[in-house]
This record gives C-alpha cells, structure tokens and sequence, in this order.
C-alpha cells in the first residue's frame, strides 16, 4: 500500500483555499487546514471531515514567526514531514492603488502577507518536505501578476494597482529562484481565474472549485511534471 500524502493549504478556511483543501482531499490526501483565525479553521476542516476528508486544523497566520514555527513543529509531530504546500493565503489590500497611491505601510502589508508569508511559510516547511519522497509547492499567483499580460495590448485589467499586481508579480519571481534552488521538490505558481470569493466581493465569474483546480493538479503533479512554472486551467501562462 502507498503511503498516505499529507498536505498543507494556507489560508484554507474559505474561498479557493478550501476548495483546494475538498480537491486534494477528494483524492485521499490527509490536508492540514491552515487558518489564521481558530474558529474559521476548525469550522472548515469540521466542514471537510462531514464530507469525508480527513483534515486537521493547522493555526497559521503567515505574517506570524511564531505561528508558521508552531505550525512546522504540529505538522512535524504528527506526520515527520510534508508531501504537499499550497500557498494560498493572500490579500488584496486597498484594491485598486494606483502606484502614486501606494503608501508604505499599505504595501508592506500586501508584501508580508502575499510575499514575505510565502517566504516565511516556505522556509518553515522545507525541512519537512525535504522527507517527502514527492514533494511539491504551488504559490497562489493570478494573471494579474504577469508583466507580459499587464503590457500587452491585447488585455485590459481595468485597473491600475501598484501594490497586489506587483505583489504576485514578486512572488512569481520568488517561486524561479525557489525553483532553481530546491531541486527535488517541484515548485509552481498558478492563476486561479477571476474567482467568486470575498476578495472580490464575489464578483468574480468561476466558483471557487473550479478556481481550485490548477492548484490541485500542480500539487499532483508526476515525477516528470514541471516546476519552476506558472499555469492556468488551460496551460502555461507567461511571466
Ligand atoms: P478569500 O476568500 O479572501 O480567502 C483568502 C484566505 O487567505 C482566507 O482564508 C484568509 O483568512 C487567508 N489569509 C489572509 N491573510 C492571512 C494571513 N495573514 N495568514 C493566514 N491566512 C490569511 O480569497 P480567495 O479569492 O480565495 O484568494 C485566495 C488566493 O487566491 C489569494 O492568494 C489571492 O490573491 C488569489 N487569487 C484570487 C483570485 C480571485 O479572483 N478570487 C484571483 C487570482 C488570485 P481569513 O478568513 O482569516 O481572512
């Protein structure tokens, strides 16, 4: 018998992150539901158990030192490693800021969430997906983050934002060096599509299962799969 694949998916209480948590669940895989707020967290992965997932509630904030450490050492205690991380936890901040808008302190929040909690939760878990016998990242990006899509004539974003687009720009660029650094574990970033969800205010026009997708195929991915990529539903996208 193969042995059970264990996962963590941050930000995992709601929108696309549970749904990618119920996906990877739905496959057989043990999925840590990362949660900054324990009651949302214990709420969803109760939800998940009702429909037949076997998943536990990790307490992760990761703009947090102590938490992302206290969610390595819980995950370490209970499993010795980790086969799957899904960075999902993001945050829009004061969408749309024009560049000339931007204040320090409304980008620092994006960053240290969209960025430097990717980072944070990243270099935590290493250690642990490094006992992993297939291990694999996927980093929640979005199309908005590729510089090819923002200057192509083609694509109308609608808005100009000098703090989330350049975020997720950042963290694909941090997802190539992570890539090229840690051989062995498969390492991509993906766009969900224009998601119904709170970020939004469930504007968005695919539900967030289907958002879901790309992130539990990458998280899936075989030995010959990519890494060191960023894709959509239907295939790469360009930087
Ligand atoms: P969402 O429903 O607002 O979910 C965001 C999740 O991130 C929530 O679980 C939230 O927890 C969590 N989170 C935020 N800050 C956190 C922190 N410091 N520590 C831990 N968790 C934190 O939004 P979503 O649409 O599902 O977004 C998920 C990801 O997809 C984000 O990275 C977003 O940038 C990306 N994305 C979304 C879309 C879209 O159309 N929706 C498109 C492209 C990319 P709380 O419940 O505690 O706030």
């Amino acid at each position: 018998m193969s042995e059970q694949t264990i996962a963590l998916v941050t930000g995992a209480n709601k929108g696309i992150g549970y749904e990618i948590a119920a996906g990877l669940g739905a496959l057989g895989t043990t999925v840590g539901i990362g949660a900054r707020d324990p009651r949302r967290g214990e709420e969803a992965a109760a939800k998940l158990r009702a429909d037949g997932v076997d998943a536990f509630f990790v307490p992760l904030d990761v703009t947090d030192d102590e938490s992302v450490a206290s969610a390595a050492a819980l995950v370490e205690e209970r499993f010795g490693r980790l086969d799957v991380l899904v960075n999902n936890a993001g945050i829009a901040g004061e969408w749309p800021t024009a560049p000339s808008a931007a204040t320090p302190a409304v980008l620092g929040k994006v960053l240290d969430t969209n960025v430097i909690g990717v980072v944070r939760v990243t270099n935590a878990m290493v250690p642990l997906l490094r006992r992993s016998a297939r291990p694999r990242i996927v980093n929640q990006s979005s199309h908005l983050s590729s510089l090819t899509l923002q200057t192509s004539p083609e694509v109308d974003f609608g808005d100009v934002d000098g703090v989330y687009m350049p975020s997720k720009t950042f963290l694909n660029a941090v997802t190539v060096q992570y890539a090229k650094e840690l051989t062995g574990i498969k390492i991509n970033a993906c766009c969900p599509g224009y998601v119904a969800t709170d970020f939004n205010g469930f504007q968005g026009h695919e539900t967030p299962a289907d958002g879901a997708k790309i992130a539990v195929r990458l998280a899936t991915l075989d030995d010959d799969g990519p890494t060191g990529g960023l894709f959509d539903n239907a295939g790469t996208v360009p930087w």
